[in-house]
């Protein structure tokens, strides 16, 4: 009788849980799973031999191999476990960041500090020019009615003036038509209406803001700029008042070689209206391309308040009179600092915007 082909199972078994346990790497373990459990291993082989015994020995061999195999191929699975959770803490461990090495001034540049704006600059300069001259400061919502944004100011829905004021329209539906402000004009009515209500008049108030329009933007318009408008409500205000501040104003803000003039002008909430101008900053008044060569450039418009507006919001007319003024804040700003194209405003360049902090 032949020696049974599964003499020295024992010992192999031993010899592969051996080596098994020997594998320090994946990449180890990978080279020699075919050796191990595969078809080219030496259970596999065992395997094939059985085939020259006899029905009864055969049964019990396969029985005694297949306990083998499974024995060797759960430590394999088991070597194969821990190598993966070695390799993965070790490469957790590599990725780690320590916060050492990244918080350090070579790595993290210093934030540098914000600063205003030049409109934001320049708007704070006005309003302490006009606080020096008596006024309070108002403020204003953005987004008006149709009503304060034209019809209580004297520009009924036909009036050719709205071509001059065209905006953006926000349709919520009927009945109330919404636009973003075209002037800061509407918040002179708000404010008429609160003395009105709260019987507070006379008023003496400037109200800067943001206005937006319909314009392309250009070296001299922007589709979303800012005004300062200035109302006066008081008993015997005249037309010479109004030219008195404005002249005021201009050498209180520009300097005291900078002078102003009114032209006559139109507007739907004045009577009489008046556009006002200033010496040219640039040439002082003797003429250059900026000012085509007049000495004058226009700032903004200004005039008596017209009795219709008066009406619109309950104020006796035959009690009080007032004036208004607005002029652009961007404008202010361009003239002052010399500024050839008002798109440097709004485009966040920052060679532009380092100059001013
Ligand atoms: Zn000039």
């Amino acid at each position: 009788m032949s020696p049974s082909p599964l003499a020295q199972l024992d010992q192999q078994t031993a010899e592969l849980l051996s080596t098994i346990d020997a594998l320090t790497s994946l990449d180890a373990l990978r080279d020699v799973e075919a050796t191990l459990t595969g078809k080219r291993s030496v259970l596999a082989a065992l395997q094939k031999s059985l085939g020259s015994l006899e029905p009864d020995e055969r049964r019990a061999a396969g029985a005694e191999l297949q306990e083998a195999r499974r024995v060797v191929t759960a430590a394999f699975d088991e070597r194969r476990r821990l190598l993966e959770r070695d390799a993965r803490l070790e490469s957790l461990e590599s990725d780690r960041l320590d916060l050492g090495d990244v918080v350090t001034p070579d790595v993290v540049r210093p934030l540098a500090p914000g600063h205003p704006s030049l409109v934001a600059i320049t708007q704070r300069e006005l309003e302490d020019v006009f606080v020096a001259m008596g006024f309070t400061v108002a403020d204003g919502p953005e987004v008006e009615t149709d009503w304060y944004n034209f019809e209580a100011l004297n520009i009924p829905p036909a009036h050719p003036a709205r071509g001059m004021w065209d905006t953006f329209y926000v349709d919520l539906g009927e009945p109330e038509t919404v636009v973003l402000r075209t002037h800061t004009s509407p918040s002179q009515i708000h404010l008429m209406e609160e003395a009105v209500a709260k019987g507070t008049l006379p008023i003496h108030a400037v109200m800067p803001g943001r206005c937006f329009r319909r314009d392309t933007p250009d070296a001299s318009h922007l589709y979303a700029f800012h005004q300062i408008e200035g109302l006066v409500v008081d008993r015997g205000i005249t037309f010479g008042d109004l030219a008195g501040t404005i002249e005021t104003f201009t050498r209180a803000y520009f300097g005291p070689d900078i002078t102003s003039r009114l032209r006559p002008g139109y507007f739907p909430f004045t009577e009489p209206s008046a556009e006002f101008e200033v010496t040219c900053t640039i040439c002082r008044g003797e003429g250059c391309r900026t000012c085509s060569f007049t000495g004058w450039i226009e700032l903004g418009g200004c005039g008596v308040l017209d009795p219709a507006v008066f009406d619109a919001v309950g104020i006796d007319s035959t009690q009080w009179s007032g004036f208004a003024f607005g002029f652009g804040v961007d404008r202010c700003g361009q003239m002052r600092h010399q500024l050839t194209d008002m798109r440097a405003l709004t485009e966040n360049d920052t060679r532009f915007l380092e100059q001013l902090s």
